[in-house]
């Protein structure tokens, strides 16, 4: 198997001028390194018809695939299209496919073509046009001495789009590329080094056709397994005895596999068991209850949530003892355990959740400083209390205390420590 070496190109003004982030380069580089193609340049340039030309030169001199994004649009400070054309010698002309796909992009948006939108579908004729399902530009693809170059929008869900669906499926049959599985393993409530350190052993241990790649966001792991061969069931029971032994490793921070993060697992629990769950929520705003009711179909198990922010609240509508707070402070483990005893009783679930901290940047004292949070989760048989001391910045911390709130109650579900 012959490897295939790919350079990404993405043209831009706004990303040399520090004002877009460039993620389409590193989405891609991920996406061919998921599907064993080795990206060994990425490159970015102006809106400039000479740097354009100059960067397409110098990729084809070291690579077999060329992906390109950025400067698609209808408008005159976008020319990616025309450089293409000039390079390939080619001329621009209205491509039926391509005029077609976008009669039926603006019909169901009950919209008419006008001319600049028209001139969309007008591609060099040397190029094959590549579906956008997501936008009016569509993307080409040229054969050159079996060089292949493509170009995608910049907008990136429509570039992320068209190479999913259309370009890497065509890459796949153009291509002898390694048959690929992957895994998940979701996690929470440990950080991505302690992680590493535990499961080190296992790792070293790794077969060399399978690799492993930490996923976090706020606090939330996936592990991505990825297995090299030519055989997806092989493959599938190889990935199935490695994340056997690691699972008895890790097994207290594991909540769940693939597409499920914490939200949906919980609940997947709560539904199944016919269980009610109510928040109520200082330092997260509101967060936790946005995460659980971002899961459609939540109003099965979530019977409702409060921010009671002020201590008067925390009393009046809560019915947190003065003497709690006086005596401890609303940022306090008594604090927080009878927000969520109380949060479910009045809410009449079977589950509270409760969360009462200093998020920052301000709030902080010697013996509480910026970052500690308090979260509990009171249940049927009792009530789990954690400190937090998180040390980001406020919507990090939030994000976070959220996160491990929800963590602290998939473990009241399902008993872990
Ligand atoms: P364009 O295709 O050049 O008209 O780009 C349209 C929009 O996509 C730009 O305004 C940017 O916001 C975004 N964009 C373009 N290139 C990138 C990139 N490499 N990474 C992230 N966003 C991008
Ligand atoms: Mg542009």
């Amino acid at each position: 198997m012959k490897q295939v070496l790919a350079e990404i190109i993405t043209i831009g003004d706004e990303i040399l001028y520090g004002q877009t982030l460039d993620t389409n380069a590193h989405w891609i580089s991920g996406k061919l390194d998921e599907n064993g193609i080795r990206v060994v340049r990425r490159t970015t340039c102006g809106d400039n018809e000479q740097e354009i030309v100059k960067a397409l030169a110098e990729a084809e001199q070291h690579a077999d695939l060329i992906l390109i994004t950025g400067g698609l649009g209808p408008t005159s400070d976008d020319i990616t299209k025309t450089c293409l054309a000039r390079y390939f010698d080619s001329e621009i002309k209205p491509n039926e496919q391509a005029l077609r796909e976008l009669e039926h992009y603006m019909a169901n948006r009950g919209r008419a073509l006008n001319e600049l939108t028209r001139q969309q579908a007008s591609l060099p004729d040397k190029c094959k046009h590549i579906t956008n399902n997501r936008g009016t530009a569509a993307g080409m693809w040229f054969n050159k001495n079996g060089k292949i170059f493509i170009a995608m929008p910049g907008v990136p869900h429509e570039m992320k789009h068209m190479m999913s669906h259309h370009v890497i499926p065509r890459l796949r049959e153009t291509y002898e590329l390694p048959v690929i599985y992957h895994k998940f393993v979701r996690l929470t409530g440990i950080g991505e080094s302690w992680l590493a350190e535990k499961i080190e052993v296992w790792e070293n241990n790794l077969p060399d056709n399978v690799k492993l790649a930490y996923l976090p966001t706020y606090g939330d792991i996936k592990m991505r397994l990825t297995a090299y061969g030519n055989d997806v069931k092989i493959l599938e029971k190889q990935v199935r005895g490695l994340i056997d032994s690691l699972l008895p490793l890790i097994d207290k921070y594991v909540y769940g596999f693939d597409d499920n993060p914490l939200e949906v697992v919980i609940g997947n629990i709560l539904r199944e068991r016919n269980e009610k769950l109510a928040i109520a929520e200082s330092c997260t705003g509101g967060f936790i209850a946005h995460k659980i009711t971002s899961v459609a179909g939540s109003s099965d198990y979530f019977n409702g949530g409060i921010v009671p922010y002020q201590n008067e609240m925390k009393v009046k509508l809560l019915g947190v003892q003065p003497a709690t707070l006086e005596a401890h402070g609303a940022v306090s483990e008594e604090t927080v355990r009878e927000m969520a005893v109380n949060v479910k009783d009045r809410f009449n679930a079977d589950w509270g959740l409760a969360s009462s901290g200093i998020a920052g940047p301000g709030g902080g004292t010697p013996e509480k400083p910026v970052g500690t949070i308090w979260i509990a989760c009171a249940g049927p048989s009792g009530i789990r209390a954690k400190k937090l001391r998180l040390t980001k910045d406020r919507d990090v911390n939030i994000r976070l205390s959220a996160v491990l709130a929800m963590f602290i109650l998939y473990q009241s579900l399902v008993k872990k420590d």
